[in-house]
């Protein structure tokens, strides 16, 4: 059994329940010897459910950055397969017999020290709509991509590249660190690096401003800004993503089924 999935058994397990549509999923955990807590509870959960879409995810690991999650989409805005009804999930995840991925995070730094982290991307984007920005990009130092004029520049994680860089690219990727140019001048839009890439953006003509999967903090680069991008090696186990990003749900949700 995977050393993260050895908490799941426990009776009396902390969890923490979030997203939209909770009331739904209560009924649905009362067979099991979990301790849940509630608003206000200042105890720290030992997993957290994160009820509701990719953005409830993005939403929980930001709230609770580090503690095992359980993605789960809710009923209500999801139809599922029949391969994963939310009682047969819990029931897997509870006796630990549940995939466990282990998603690391995507760090971007300012000169003046402001971060922000996504588990999904950090784009940097054009602040005025009038013009395009112009962008240098940094591989360990060493110029990768000399000057590159578009709308904005996304970079994500394996995790991350079938959101916004998938819609740039169409591809998506499994390891490394993807970097993707929204409507480049030149039309070379997209490059994967390693995870350990050290990556340096410099804003050569902006302005630009940063945001981190769905968190609503925006932080604003000025011309010649630089930006400093990392993946961490600290990785968050979230169980059940085979279920979450299963295709067959997915279509269902997508033709509106
Ligand atoms: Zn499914």
């Amino acid at each position: 059994m995977d050393q993260s999935a050895k908490l799941l058994t426990r009776p009396g397990l902390k969890v923490k329940l979030v997203g939209r549509n909770l009331d739904d999923l209560r009924p649905l955990l009362t067979p099991y010897p979990v301790k849940l807590l509630e608003p206000g509870d200042a105890e720290t959960p030992e997993l957290v459910i994160c009820h509701g879409g990719d953005g409830s995810l993005l939403g929980a690991e930001r709230d609770f950055p580090g503690i095992p999650k359980f993605a789960i989409r809710d009923r209500r805005n999801n139809p599922k397969c029949p391969q994963h009804d939310e009682q047969l999930l819990l029931q897997k995840l509870f006796s630990a017999k549940i995939d466990v991925h282990y998603l690391p995070k995507l760090t971007a730094t300012t000169e003046t020290d402001e971060c922000l982290d996504g588990i999904n991307d950090i784009v940097v984007s054009r602040e005025v709509h009038l013009g395009a920005i112009r962008t240098r990009i940094r591989e360990n130092g060493r110029i990768l991509r000399h000057q590159v004029i578009s709308d904005g520049v996304v970079f994500c994680t394996a995790f991350g590249s079938t959101g916004y860089f998938q819609s740039i690219t169409r591809g998506n990727f499994q390891r490394g660190v993807g970097i993707a140019f929204s409507n480049s001048m030149d039309g070379d839009s997209f490059t994967v690096l390693p995870e350990d890439a050290a990556l340096e953006l410099e804003l050569l003509r902006g302005p630009a401003c940063v945001v981190a999967d769905n968190n609503p903090r925006i932080l604003h680069l000025a011309d010649g800004a630089r930006l400093k991008l990392l993946l961490t090696r600290q990785a968050t186990p979230v169980f059940g993503l085979e279920a979450f990003r299963c295709q067959d749900c997915y279509l269902l949700r997508r033709n509106g089924v």
